[in-house]
């Protein structure tokens, strides 16, 4: 079983962080200058896979190290990140920092893949596929220790460049999933329609797996869809044994949750990883 692995403690800044107004303006004019000085850092939250145990992937999840107000989580920034475009540059740093730090472990002999979450805004971006490949060469990672994150509601957009952007990243090998699955449409043709391997189910699902048969039930329909689709299943938010167990019992892929570790710096989760040699088949 894998140990609990540290706390991430940060804070939330719902009162003086709250955007309107003055400080909202502050607050942009803070985060412009936090991407100009790379106060961005990536934290990493373990996988666990199943039913071996090994840690063999991580997520990738920005904070801010905010000169006065700490280490702030996505919940302070992201929404004014998005409204403003500036998600678009911190999507390229986040990139960038994850695919060297995968590199590294890799390097190591600790190889891990990352998954890191995208902006729909990075999709619409002509040429987001080739950026990828230039910063996978650059940091010398084999594509398929990335994996990106996209949500439901991204692959309803009707535009071509988005199509081609997910197209391109597939053929270059990087893996495609699809977060918090379940809560978006429901429609399932983009299934058949984008070249998806991975599937994440929301949190929110865990959470009511042991409330009643109704969350157990769509969690193991999903699994079961998934497979048959030969698509990998993640579960997210994972915090106690008795969802472990369930996880395992409907042969679940891979878990990701406050049970297996929280997000931490890099250097906190290296002890923690396995030395093996490279897996080509991930
Ligand atoms: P997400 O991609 O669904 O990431 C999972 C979130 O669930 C993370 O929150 C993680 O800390 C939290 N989590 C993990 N395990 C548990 C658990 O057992 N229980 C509970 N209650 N929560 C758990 P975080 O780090 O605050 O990130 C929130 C969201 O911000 C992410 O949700 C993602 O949508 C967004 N985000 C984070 N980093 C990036 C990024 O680099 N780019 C973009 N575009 N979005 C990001
Ligand atoms: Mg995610
Ligand atoms: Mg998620
Ligand atoms: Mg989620």
């Amino acid at each position: 079983h894998a140990k609990y692995l540290g706390g991430d403690g940060y804070q939330f800044y719902s009162d003086n962080l709250q955007t309107h107004g003055i400080e909202r303006l502050q607050l942009e004019n803070q985060l412009r200058k936090a991407l100009d000085d790379a106060q961005l850092v990536v934290y990493y939250q373990p996988k666990q896979d199943l039913p071996g145990g090994a840690l063999r992937s991580a997520e990738a999840l920005v904070r801010w190290q905010h000169p006065q107000h700490g280490l702030l989580a996505p919940a302070a920034f992201i929404e004014l990140a998005e409204e403003t475009g500036m998600i678009v540059r911190l999507g390229e740093q986040v990139l960038q920092q994850a695919c060297a730090q995968a590199s590294q472990w890799y390097q190591n002999g600790q190889p891990m893949q990352i998954a890191v979450n995208l902006s729909v805004q990075q999709l619409r971006q002509r040429g987001f596929a080739e950026q990828v490949a230039a910063v996978l060469l650059a940091t010398e990672l084999p594509a398929h220790y990335l994996q990106l994150e996209l949500t439901e509601s991204m692959l309803l957009e009707q535009l071509d460049v988005v199509e081609q952007n997910i197209a391109a990243l597939r053929a270059l090998g990087v893996s495609l999933a699809i977060d918090d699955f379940g809560t978006g449409y429901s429609s399932l043709a983009y299934l058949k329609r984008f070249p998806i391997d991975t599937l994440k189910i929301d949190r929110t699902f865990i959470a009511g797996l042991q409330q009643g048969a109704q969350d157990a039930a769509i969690v193991r329909a999903i699994i079961v869809m998934g497979h048959s689709l030969g698509l990998q299943v993640v579960a997210e938010g994972v915090e106690d044994e008795a969802q472990r167990q369930l996880l395992r019992d409907y042969q679940c892929d891979q878990l990701q949750g406050y049970l297996i570790g929280r997000p931490m710096p890099a250097n906190e989760l290296t002890p923690h990883l396995a030395r093996e040699l490279p897996i080509d088949s991930l």
